[in-house]
């Protein structure tokens, strides 16, 4: 069976998916008046990715999602929810703009620690898997993790674009639990220094390139939290909304705990705790 609808929605840019996805809550809100509507736009992480951050592009992208943003607030006036609806503004991280790459599996490669044969990486004691502008590194045999972590960080640390490599004993410094407690968890951190991108490339005769040449992205998010420009924006208007008031930091993990709050519903198992700071008192704290 031929579905044209979904067809036609799949050949869509990124900028008409964020349109449709807008129109479609714009849509249930006026037409079903419902209890929470999460709306999840992408355009904004697609060029920040692709042409940078504090770009004119990424700029236009900010201005497009502030239209979008302003089309779901016509719907909840149009509703004649106003009054009654609180719009929580969130994002899951910043971004930072990076020109150049790190290569961590070239130098891996040439320290004889994996195997690349015909351009494919054929087998592997050591391997980065890159997440932005972290390096994920895992050793192949649990026996000589160790070991083998710890002469990655010497390897590293002190090469152009390595910002600190993090053993296990220092992964409750970043919320990871420690690879004997959790088998999925990386051997070590790398950690690029801003303005670097890691790249899984294992192809490349130098650890340092353009981001072009490395194919990562001229912009990049994942780096540790502690990095400034990794800070999104949490913003709470409306409903049950303390005015004013301005937060002074609110962790990702707050947010679902402060909707149930706002929703009088009961949410016990959440790590976080609801931002008590932003709720007004007409909220029962
Ligand atoms: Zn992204």
């Amino acid at each position: 069976m031929r579905d044209e609808t979904h067809a036609t929605f799949r050949k869509a840019s990124v900028v008409g998916l964020d349109y449709v996805w807008t129109e479609a809550a714009c849509h249930l809100i006026r037409e079903r008046k419902p209890h929470l509507t999460l709306v999840h736009l992408l355009n904004n992480d697609a060029t920040h990715h692709r042409r940078g951050a504090q770009t004119q592009d990424s700029y236009t992208a900010n201005a497009y999602a502030d239209m979008c943003v302003s089309r779901i607030i016509e719907a909840i006036d149009e509703a004649g929810m106003r009054e009654s609806t609180t719009i929580i503004l969130v994002a899951d991280h910043g971004f930072t703009l990076t020109p150049k790459a790190i290569r961590p599996n070239v130098l891996l490669r040439k320290e004889g620690l994996l195997t690349v044969e015909g351009g494919k990486l054929t087998q592997a004691q050591v391997h980065v898997i890159p997440e932005g502008g972290l390096g994920f590194v895992y050793c192949t045999n649990p026996a000589k993790a160790p070991q083998e972590s710890a002469e990655v960080r010497k390897i590293f640390m002190g090469q152009e674009g390595v910002a600190d490599v993090l053993l296990p004993d220092r992964f409750n410094e970043v919320g990871f639990p420690h690879p004997r407690e959790y088998g999925q968890v990386p051997d070590a951190i790398l950690v690029a220094k801003d303005g670097y991108g890691v790249s899984g490339s294992v192809n490349g005769e130098t650890l340092v390139a353009s981001y072009q040449e490395a194919q990562t992205a001229l912009g990049t998010h994942g780096f540790l939290a502690k990095l400034q420009k990794m800070n999104a924006m949490c913003i709470l208007s409306g409903a049950g909304i303390r005015s004013g008031g301005k937060l002074q930091g609110a962790d990702n993990t707050a947010v679902a705990p402060t909707i149930a709050k706002l929703l009088g519903i009961k949410y016990p198992y959440a790590d976080g705790k609801p931002l008590s700071d932003a709720l007004d008192a007409s909220i029962d704290q």
